[in-house]
């Protein structure tokens, strides 16, 4: 049994969250697009959004990818650990 999926998640670039995104076409230049039904905004893949907790949750989901479990993430991002959790929990939720 694991709790590790292969399946990429996208997470949402304004709220962080991946439980509301789906792919909305391709932008000019052919990327992929996302749409975030939480927040009613797309978002480019390719687009690096200032914002700090999209740079949290990409880290995050970066070493999740790679089995951290949630206390070194926490230890390595400086992120509280509740904040982890909460981000990890979204990363293991099956699409639905
Ligand atoms: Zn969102």
């Amino acid at each position: 049994m694991t709790i590790f999926s292969k399946k990429k998640k996208t997470i949402c670039h304004i709220c962080g969250r991946n439980d509301g995104t789906k792919k909305y076409g391709v932008g000019a230049a052919g990327q992929q697009r996302y749409y975030c039904m939480h927040c009613n905004k797309t978002f480019q893949t390719t687009y690096i959004y200032k914002g700090k907790e999209f740079n949290i949750a990409a880290q995050v989901e970066a070493l999740w990818e790679k089995h951290h479990t949630p206390e070194q993430i926490s230890t390595e991002l400086q992120v509280p650990l509740v904040k982890v959790k909460s981000l990890v929990m979204l990363l293991e939720e099956k699409d639905v």
